[in-house]
């Protein structure tokens, strides 16, 4: 394992978390229903199940019922691209050591899952090719998982949602309804678990099972790009949703471009307390003298869980999911907090701006100077050096690649108390101008040959 420090605050949760550690979102309605339990990230190399789960989290709104999702189960081996830095944590619950280095996170879900409210459990994963009752060909045959819904048993006789084989069946007439193609289709994967099959007795669908929870995995195929798996997780997670009671909207379509632009789009991450906000789209891979402070760990959040910061040598990195984005090269500062905005006049108009704003910009700006206050805007130099308040500036003043964006289009403001910095603002010309590039790379296309659930 590399020696890196993982730091991390979810702002959905703003308390401190253990390293790796994951995180539970709880989507409550307004009106009482069933309560769906979802977990994505249990092998950190399935990012069609962790994004879906991402989007679960953070883009559906829920009207009757709840979900709580899980979407980054096994958040270190997400970060490192790897199945499971530990071994297989989806082969760990049935028994485990306490010396296990993930005997922690297991407890955690098990109780998690065995919470009285909790009616059903969903397992998101990514499988390797299509699963098919029959030998077709190597990527098309029964000992494949991708493209099914996964149950251990047909029925789990005496609970409400017990009927797994129907409530799946059902699901997957929905799913292969809106397939992209018929190649695509879900099938029913019934891997008869109590029957003796030694491996599956060890998964989290099959505690669950034991634990008198209806569970499901649903298996997206690696042979997609990370967008087109999440867009079948999330078919037949709607699917399930519907036939359980839960009412919900979402606010992209449920489509393969509406998904990609979701997967990208509005991902903030935030530092001191709120005094630097970034949007992770399209940001430049290294960004040089960022002002942090000395532990940036402290006030910095997300509104993504799949978001984090690690301190690797003298830099931060920031990942989304198993996607590594930009090094920031820190310069680091003692905060000031005396002030929470400053006066810009742009493009004439002089307005108050809250420190982590990103103001769009046509012609030019000019920050109102303030006693005992330093501006200094980055990629701009005043001639003979200094305070660069109270000067007009325009986009041709500003060299390009002190911009925080691939495009050059956007650059930092920032103000200075002395010695302490005090915020900073982007302010953005190229608002109007661009389609921003995509944030998410697509995931590798993985094929293994060994079992993927
Ligand atoms: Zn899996």
């Amino acid at each position: 394992m590399k020696r890196i420090l993982l730091i991390l605050v979810i702002l959905l949760l703003p308390i401190p978390l253990l390293a790796f550690d994951f995180t539970l979102h709880k989507q409550q309605g307004s009106e009482a229903g069933p309560t769906l339990l979802i977990v994505g990230g249990i092998q950190g190399d399935e990012p069609g199940g962790f994004n879906a789960a991402a989007l679960l989290a953070t883009r559906y709104q829920i009207k009757k019922g709840s979900l709580w999702i899980v979407p980054n189960l096994n958040f270190h081996s997400i970060l490192e691209r790897s199945r499971g830095l530990h071994g297989d944590m989806n082969r760990k619950f049935d028994s485990l050591p306490k010396t296990d280095p993930e005997f922690h996170q297991v407890v955690r879900i098990k109780k998690i899952i065995n919470d009285a409210q909790v009616d059903l459990v969903f397992n998101l994963h990514d499988g390797s090719g299509f699963y098919r009752m029959e030998t077709i060909d190597h990527l098309h045959s029964p000992d494949r998982w991708g493209q099914s819904c996964v149950i251990d048993q047909q029925e789990l006789s005496g609970h409400k949602f017990g009927n797994l084989a129907e409530l799946s069946e059902k699901t997957i007439e929905r799913v292969n309804a809106a397939a992209l193609s018929t190649q695509h289709h879900f099938r029913l994967k019934n891997t008869k678990t109590a029957a003796g099959d030694d491996e599956m007795q060890q998964t989290l669908t099959y505690y669950a099972i034991r634990n008198n929870k209806p569970a499901f995995g649903i298996e997206a195929s690696k042979s997609f790009p990370t967008h087109i798996r999440a867009y079948y997780h999330l078919l037949a997670m709607e699917a399930y949703m519907e036939q359980a009671g839960v009412d919900f909207s979402r606010d992209f379509p449920l489509t393969p471009e509406g998904i990609e632009q979701a997967l990208k789009e509005n991902i903030l991450v935030s530092f001191g307390n709120g005094r630097i906000k970034l949007e992770l789209n399209n940001l430049r891979q290294t960004l040089n003298y960022f002002p942090l402070p000395k532990d940036a760990s402290l006030g910095f959040s997300s509104n993504n869980p799949l978001v984090a910061i690690l301190l690797h040598r003298d830099r931060y990195q920031i990942y989304y999911g198993n996607n590594r984005l930009s090094f920031l090269k820190p310069q680091y500062f003692d905060y000031d907090d005396s002030l929470e905005k400053i006066d810009i006049l742009i493009d004439g108009v002089e307005k108050p701006i809250k420190f982590g704003s990103t103001v769009p910009v046509d012609r030019d700006f000019l920050v109102r100077g303030k006693k005992g206050y330093r501006v200094n805007v980055i990629g701009f130099k005043k001639p003979g050096g200094g305070n660069e308040s109270d000067l007009t500036i325009g986009e041709q003043q500003i060299i390009d690649r002190f911009s925080i964006d691939n495009n050059g289009k956007i650059f930092r403001v920032e103000v200075y108390r002395d010695k302490r910095f005090s915020g900073m603002v982007l302010v953005d010309f190229g608002e109007k101008l661009e389609k921003k590039e995509p944030l998410v790379s697509q995931a590798a296309l993985l094929e293994k040959t060994s079992r993927q659930n």
